[in-house]
């Protein structure tokens, strides 16, 4: 039996995060990304921690505003509008979730659509529908695409389903594939016919946050299957929404979790700050 080609997210990410450096090398006055950080989530402070790096690494300069689990919508608020105030700063995202009592969709609302990197404003995911180029697209999607474009070039027909309906992943995926030519099917938790609905799917996104939900006979033999889902089992280690295991033997190309998706999201910030820092 042939396994699927495995398609490495973590590879193909450190080679985008090289053209990057390239490009900022290249200019004058070095990209600025503000991170804001409001509480005290243990893996939201590595995610904020990986992503500073990842800015030093390529030559991004980064600001970080951390505040206390308490802070008010209104503290939160002000340091947006300075961050958008500052010329200084090209892209400003608020690491999610935030703390309960605070409005997080007023927040992200709030930041100027120039330097939303994240995409989540109304005006990029305007664009996105739209198919206005000079938005800026989710980053973990906009990283997706990049995955199944390195597989295959012409999207044209296929049918892609995509199995989450999230603001942040599904809706910005499906309206990508879209603009592909795909046709294309959103399943969601109300779905009838999952299973079936998948094995029709010559592209196969997973971002439900269920570990090893999607089987291997859900899958059409020599689909492109990208797993987004990043769960933890058990045994402490990371696991995605696809059966990895049973999958590898039916896809035709597949991204492991972790090494997969993950490291694209992070590049595609980096992308899009640099995007921000030159329009
Ligand atoms: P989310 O907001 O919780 O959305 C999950 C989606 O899955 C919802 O649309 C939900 O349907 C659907 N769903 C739940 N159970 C289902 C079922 N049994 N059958 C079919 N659909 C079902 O999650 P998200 O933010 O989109 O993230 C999804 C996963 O991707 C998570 O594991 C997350 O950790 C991961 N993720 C990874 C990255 C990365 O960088 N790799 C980035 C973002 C997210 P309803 O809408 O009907 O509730």
């Amino acid at each position: 039996m042939t396994q699927a080609h495995i398609i490495k997210g973590k590879d193909i990410a450190a080679d985008l995060r090289e053209a990057l450096k390239s490009e900022v090398a290249s200019t004058d006055a070095a990209p600025g990304l503000a991170v804001i950080l409001v509480g005290d989530d243990p893996a939201s402070h590595v995610y904020v921690r990986n992503k500073i790096k990842a800015c030093a690494n390529v030559g991004i300069e980064s600001f970080e505003a951390r505040m206390p689990e308490k802070a008010l919508q209104a503290e939160v608020a002000a340091e947006i509008q300075a961050f958008n105030d500052n010329p200084n700063i090209h892209g400003i995202l608020l690491q999610l979730p935030v703390p309960d009592h605070l409005d997080s969709d007023a927040l992200i609302q709030m930041i100027d659509p120039a330097k939303d990197v994240d995409g989540l404003g109304y005006i990029n995911i305007g664009k996105l529908v739209a198919a206005d180029d000079s938005g800026l697209v989710p980053c973990t999607p906009q990283g997706s695409m990049m995955l199944i474009k390195s597989v295959e070039q012409d999207l044209s027909g296929k049918h892609a389903v995509v199995i989450g309906r999230s603001l942040l992943f599904g809706k910005p995926m499906a309206q990508l594939l879209l603009a592909e030519n795909c046709t294309v099917t959103t399943a969601h938790s109300r779905t009838q016919n999952l299973e079936e609905i998948c094995r029709s799917a010559d592209i196969l996104v997973a971002a439900v946050g269920r570990p090893k939900m999607v089987k291997g006979d859900w899958i059409k033999p020599g689909a492109i299957v990208i797993d987004v889902g990043i769960n933890r089992q058990d045994d402490g280690k990371l696991c995605g929404d696809v059966d990895y295991a049973e999958a590898i033997d039916v896809a035709g190309a597949i991204t492991p979790v972790p090494g997969g998706v993950g490291p694209m999201t992070i590049a595609c910030l980096l992308k899009n700050t640099i995007k921000a820092a030159q329009s």
